[in-house]
């Protein structure tokens, strides 16, 4: 294709690009290569690291605000049409925003020529390829973007009313077995269900994927929100049997009080994201409504992570791992300590392990922290047995560890790496791991034993307390966990259950140990049922390894 000859003056050029700009979101622009100068549309100034709407020096200033990754491809492309070797251009690559992040673009232009045949122009017009979508063709809806400049009409005084957050909760599954076409289909006809049901005033969009959201700036309350939720459920419902259950799916919602919204659309967005999380996490088709208290002890478990990351990458900074005795039962003569984590937070605040576990169990942090622990347990348990060779070592393993690491092999390194005898180690497992997942649980459960390790089912007496598990699983030891002790040893039925319990472990070869005695009179009691071992405050709290080493070795070390 050969290149136009330009009929109008840069001057000219300048002014349409000025003209046009306002009625469009793509960006217009004009290259002068004779004069050296670039001249965009104004509005491209607050979008990218543009120094200003026009600039000479075109292909300098342009290092500042292209992605340098993709800086190379597009000097050689504006040197190809500034020779006239190519005269249409058409390049996808990436500008940078203000945040410093990567902006992708398409930039499409023509060169114009001068009447001698050199090139003289190129004009035309970037459009953001990754700008998200204002209207949604699927559902026929008004999407995101749209949402967002809705509510920057309003904010930072949003009106009264609520934010209904509605998310499908089996849509994968529809996609996977009808397919994406199917699964547009839904999501129009779940839109035209929703629409049925809001009222005048209230506005409807298509968020992410497979959401929506209702807003109201009328005044509508939470128990409106409410109803609104369970009649866009009824038309869900009626719809699910008027399509002959082809698919069959449920509606989650998440409702935020607009007045708990503080200053912007991003804000709103969080809240209702979270409060639509909650409801699917309590078993979804069903609502739940935002809730500041619930929220603030999510962001909190949000930095908890972060400073739980930071001592992970610095070295378990901050962690440590304290030892308690476990003391044979009859003669109450050291047997061996149980490892338990702990962790120094910010200010060194002391964090609880039920605070945060279940964030390392998460996040899948408990891997790293779990290998660190063990090697910290078995190096201690190493020094202890020169005081008492038959010293022992528990220490926990999370269902994480079992499921995503591979703790096998990361278990008998560290006992190779320190030369313990694996029979030194006890590993502590709850049974509940062992129902969900009873496969992989059992490779690793049978993999251990083989290698001469000793198995505890820790917290027996809380949850299932199957005991076909016990046959099933042959471990060395029974746990019994403090809360079933505590009403063992108050009343008449849990204690002999307990009897019960420690027959019939005996009877299939299994030691017992009992959790939580802090009490002279506890502990005889917990005797009279004759268990193995003892662990609880009586012998001895959970406590730091030199101060294990300083009560229960002083003599020898000293
Ligand atoms: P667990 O494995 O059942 O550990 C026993 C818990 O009972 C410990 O709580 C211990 O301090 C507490 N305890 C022992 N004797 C008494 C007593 O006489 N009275 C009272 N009131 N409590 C007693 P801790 O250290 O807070 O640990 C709680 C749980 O956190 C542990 O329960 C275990 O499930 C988990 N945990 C601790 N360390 C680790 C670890 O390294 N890895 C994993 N995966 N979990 C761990
Ligand atoms: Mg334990
Ligand atoms: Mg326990």
């Amino acid at each position: 294709m050969t290149a136009e000859i330009a009929k109008f003056t840069t001057e000219q050029m300048i002014d349409m690009v000025g003209l046009f700009s306002p009625c469009m979101d793509d960006y217009l622009y004009v290259c002068d290569f004779k004069e050296d100068y670039y001249q965009i549309s104004p509005r491209a100034v607050n979008r990218f690291l543009l120094p200003s709407d026009h600039f000479h020096e075109v292909e300098k200033v342009h290092k500042q605000f292209v992605y340098p990754e993709d800086l190379d491809m597009l000097l050689v492309e504006l040197e190809l049409l500034g020779q006239g070797k190519k005269t249409f251009h058409n390049l996808h690559y990436r500008w940078i925003g203000h945040d410093r992040e990567p902006i992708w673009i398409n930039c499409r232009g023509r060169v114009l020529n001068d009447p001698d045949g050199t090139p003289h122009y190129l004009v035309g017009c970037i459009n953001e390829i990754g700008a998200k979508q204002k209207a949604d063709n699927v559902s026929g809806l008004l999407g995101e973007f749209s949402l967002g400049i809705y509510y920057a009409n309003y904010v930072p005084n949003l009106p009264d009313g609520f934010l209904l957050r509605l998310g499908l909760d089996e849509f994968r599954d529809i996609n996977e077995s009808h397919g994406n076409e199917y699964g547009d289909y839904i999501l129009r006809k779940t839109a035209q269900c929703i629409e049925r049901n809001i009222r005048s005033g209230q506005k409807l969009f298509r968020i992410v994927a497979d959401e929506f959201a209702v807003v109201d700036f009328v005044g509508g309350t939470i128990e409106d929100a409410r109803e609104l939720y369970r009649n866009i459920k009824l038309s869900i419902l009626d719809f699910i049997e008027e399509n002959k259950y082809k698919a069959v799916y449920t509606v989650s919602g998440g409702i935020v009080d607009n007045r708990c919204i503080e200053d912007s659309y991003e804000s709103a967005m969080k809240m209702s994201e979270f409060a639509l999380g909650q409801a699917k996490k309590q078993g979804k088709n069903s609502c739940h409504v935002f809730d500041a208290k619930e929220y603030e002890t999510y962001l909190k478990g949000r930095q908890l992570l972060r400073v739980l990351h930071h001592a992970v990458n610095h070295d378990f900074e901050g962690f440590e791992v304290y030892f308690q005795p476990l003391v044979g039962a009859s003669d109450g003569r050291l047997s061996g300590a149980e490892a338990l984590l702990r962790f120094h937070g910010e200010n060194d605040r002391m964090v609880s392990p039920g605070e945060f576990i279940p964030i390392l169990e998460e996040s899948g942090l408990i891997i790293p922290v779990g290998r660190w622990a063990l090697r910290q347990a078995v190096d201690a348990c190493k020094e202890w047995q020169k005081y008492l060779p038959e010293f022992k070592v528990n220490v926990n393993l999370s269902y994480v560890q079992v499921l995503k690491s591979r703790v096998l092999s990361d278990i008998k390194g560290i006992i190779e790496e320190f030369g313990v005898r694996p029979s030194s180690v006890c590993i502590e497992l709850t049974e509940s791991g062992y129902l969900e997942e009873s496969m992989h649980f059992d490779k690793v459960w049978n993999g251990l034993k083989d290698y001469g390790i000793l198995l505890a089912l820790d917290d027996f007496g809380t949850g299932y307390s199957n005991l076909h598990c016990l046959s099933d699983l042959q471990p060395a030891y029974i746990k019994m966990d403090r809360s079933f002790m505590v009403k063992a040893l108050s009343r008449e039925y849990e204690y002999r259950l307990l009897v019960h319990t420690v027959d019939m472990a005996h009877s299939l070869g299994l030691h017992v140990c009992m959790e939580g005695i802090e009490t002279k009179e506890e502990l005889a009691k917990a005797r009279e049922a004759e268990p193995d071992y003892i662990q609880g405050f009586l012998f001895g709290r959970p406590c730091s390894r030199a101060e294990f080493n300083r009560k229960f070795f002083g003599e020898e070390t000293a």
